[in-house]
Order: structure tokens, then sequence, then C-alpha cells
């Protein structure tokens, strides 16, 4: 599945709830998904890690779907020509904090 399916997957699936929630609800939603990934990433199975970094993804999807984002193109804008950065394909910054 690529991103662009995952997300219209997604927007199938949630969009009327979404919309109906709105973006700060549905933020805490995601703040809750990422603290599930905080636990399983620091004592969790492989299983659960995957579940974990599979629900975030899906929060990010469909906040990106009620903000009319479209992530496939978001990525491919700031991240498909290299390092924001740097241009480089294997980053050549001086710090590692260039995703801004
Ligand atoms: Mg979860
Ligand atoms: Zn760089």
């Amino acid at each position: 599945m690529t991103i662009a399916e995952f997300q219209r997957l997604i927007n199938v699936m949630y969009s009327d709830k979404d919309r109906a929630r709105g973006t700060p609800a549905t933020f805490l939603w995601l703040i809750e998904e990422i603290g599930e990934l905080a636990a399983a990433v620091a004592e969790g199975t492989q299983e659960e890690k995957a579940a974990e970094f599979a629900d975030v993804l899906a929060w990010i999807a469909t906040i990106a779907n009620v903000e009319g984002v479209d992530l496939t193109a978001a990525i491919q804008e700031k991240y498909g020509r290299g390092c924001p950065g740097c241009g480089r394909e294997v980053c050549q910054c001086d710090t590692k904090n260039v995703q801004v």
C-alpha cells in the first residue's frame, strides 16, 4: 500500500467522524497514540511496536485529510530532492536538526 492509498483508505473509513470531531480533538488522539508508541518502543514486542506505528500513521493521515493536505505531495515537495537543509541524499548538515 502506498502512502496515497493509505490516506485515501483512512479518508473512506473515518473522514465523516474526523470532520465532525475537528482537528483539535483529533490531534489529542494522535498524541495519545504517540504515547502508546513511546511505551511500545520502550518495552513492547516487535508486533506491538508495528501496531503502534500503524496507529500513529493512521492519525497523521486522518488529520491531513481534515486539513486538506496531500501527504504524498507534501513529502515529495519537502524531501523528494534530498535533505531539506543541504539538498544531499545523505545529509551533510552540521546539525541533525534540519527538518524545519
Ligand atoms: Mg495504539
Ligand atoms: Zn542535510
